[in-house]
């Protein structure tokens, strides 16, 4: 058995294709949905991923601006900055790129974003309505893992899905969302005892550590569907996952390889939530 890859790639650009068209047809109706991603200093990760988010809406007919900021910017001038794009009524989405230089507090600047505007889904109202399973800003690398399932119509519901990892941005959501469509839902981390035995249950496996090829097919169970977050530089140079993609895909029924995976779904979800953004305050 080989597993069917989910190529996150190629679901975005059909995604991206429909949003498009969307963009158009709500232009036509007035509304002009606006990113600005604000990026202070000049970590290299950090530029390339706001690039990435720049072209994606560039693609789709979407306004977006950069506000780059150097890397001495106080948190009351980044704060100030935030306060003065929550009131301009043609910003529908903030997003503030992280990490942060260290004399940043991230979680105040996070709670300075209006919940409205906060298309990363990172604000704790919008998390608290993520658990409650209220309508929101989801967070955009589950969210995007959740559309790959669906799209990919994998069972979710009754199923136990074992996420390893367990950060407020990734594995902390991904789970939510899962038991939100009624999985059944253990979560490991770098403290977990018995890691393997755990995942050797799962029927979906998500993955999202930062440890190059750490799970291979000893830890998946026969036709089990492998989601694999992780982004690893080796020192060739090339990007590898958290998954052994060539031992897992001969265990798994699903497997997303890296790149070309989860990766461009979070940048498409982060343009769905701002079209949403710009849809809801349209309405008020
Ligand atoms: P964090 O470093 O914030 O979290 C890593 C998690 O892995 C922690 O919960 C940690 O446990 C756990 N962990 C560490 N070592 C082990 C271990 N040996 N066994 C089990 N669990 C372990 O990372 P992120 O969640 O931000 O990102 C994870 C990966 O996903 C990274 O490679 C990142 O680059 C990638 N990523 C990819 C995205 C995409 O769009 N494709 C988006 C975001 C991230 P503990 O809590 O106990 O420390």
């Amino acid at each position: 058995m080989t597993a069917t890859i989910i190529y996150g790639n190629q679901l975005a650009e059909t995604l991206r294709v429909k949003m498009k068209e969307e963009i158009v047809n709500l232009k036509r109706k007035g509304i002009d949905p606006k990113l600005t991603v604000v990026l202070i200093g000049d970590h290299p990760a950090s530029k390339s991923y706001v690039s990435g988010k720049q072209k994606a809406a560039d693609y789709i007919g979407m306004d977006s601006e950069l506000i780059q900021l150097p890397a001495e910017t106080t948190e009351a001038e980044l704060l100030s900055l935030i306060d003065q794009l929550n009131q301009d009524t043609v910003v529908d989405g903030i997003l503030v790129q992280l990490p942060l230089p260290a004399h940043i507090d991230e979680q105040l600047v996070i709670e300075a974003i209006r919940p409205s505007k906060d298309v990363d889904g990172f604000h704790p109202i919008n998390i608290g309505k993520m658990m409650t399973n209220q309508d929101t800003f989801l967070p955009c690398t589950p969210y995007g893992i959740l559309t790959m399932l669906k799209l990919y119509d994998i069972d979710i519901a009754g199923k136990h899905a074992v996420v390893i990892g367990r950060s407020n941005i990734v594995g902390k959501p991904i789970g939510q969302l899962l038991l939100n469509e009624n999985a059944t839902v253990t979560y490991c981390h770098s403290k977990t005892a018995n890691m393997k035995e755990l995942v050797q249950l799962a029927d979906i496996v998500i993955v999202a550590v930062g440890r190059a090829r750490m799970i291979d097919r000893s830890y998946i169970k026969k036709g089990a569907t492998v989601i694999d977050v992780g982004i690893n530089r080796l020192d060739d140079g090339t990007l590898t996952g958290d998954v052994d993609f060539d031992s897992v895909k001969e265990q798994a029924s699903y497997l997303t390889p890296v790149p070309k995976g989860v990766g461009p779904m979070t940048i498409t979800m982060l343009l769905k939530n701002t079209i949403k953004a710009a849809i809801n305050h349209a309405q008020k």
